[in-house]
């Protein structure tokens, strides 16, 4: 699946538990983390016609989708978290994480029809590659159905809590944005 709905996925498994703000942003960016090795595609598609093309993005992307840089990022997450959320967090990242390739495996299909295998225990072995014959494309409805529901309870819980997202980058366009959110949708349950 897209970064994007990696990315709010990451935010609603987060909001379902006691995290404080920078927990929150760590647990969430822990679901978008295997795609960092998608970044290639920038050099890639920058070179694609030139003498030397770098084929950066076909060679490496799902190469940092294994459990051995999972533990590398939940090892991240309990270093950077707050000393009574280290334990919590790094747990949290982890299982973050493995929504990601859990999305993957259901929906990645590239426009070609490759699966992009999950080489799980790379770089150590090959042996196992996770894939689902079910699998569905990249642009499938069903990627966008999930997309718009997970932006949808974004929006609800941003209204109903008091913060979203934007927390990650600045206080006061979330409070902006959260206060938009409540006068457009007027927050009758308020306690
Ligand atoms: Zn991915």
């Amino acid at each position: 699946m897209s970064p994007v709905t990696h990315f709010l996925t990451g935010w609603v498994f987060a909001n379902c538990f006691r995290l404080q703000r920078k927990e929150r942003a760590i647990v969430t960016l822990a679901c978008v983390a295997p795609d960092v090795d998608g970044l290639g595609i920038i050099p890639e598609l920058l070179t694609r016609n030139s003498a030397h093309p770098l084929m950066w993005f076909s060679l490496y992307h799902h190469s940092l989708h294994n459990l051995a840089f999972a533990l590398v990022v939940a090892a991240v997450a309990f270093a950077l978290a707050a000393q009574e959320y280290k334990w919590k967090t790094g747990f949290l990242a982890l299982l973050s994480f493995h929504l990601h390739l859990f999305e993957d495996v259901l929906g990645s299909r590239g426009p070609e029809g490759y699966q992009w295998p999950i080489p799980y225990l790379a770089p150590f072995s090959s042996a196992l590659q996770l894939t689902w014959h079910g699998q569905w494309g990249l642009n499938a409805w069903q990627n966008i159905t999930i997309t718009i529901v997970l932006l949808l309870i974004t929006f609800w819980l941003a209204r109903r809590r008091g913060f979203s997202p934007l927390e990650m980058v600045s206080l006061r366009a979330d409070h902006a944005f959260v206060a938009a959110l409540r006068q457009r949708f007027s927050l009758r349950t308020a306690a």
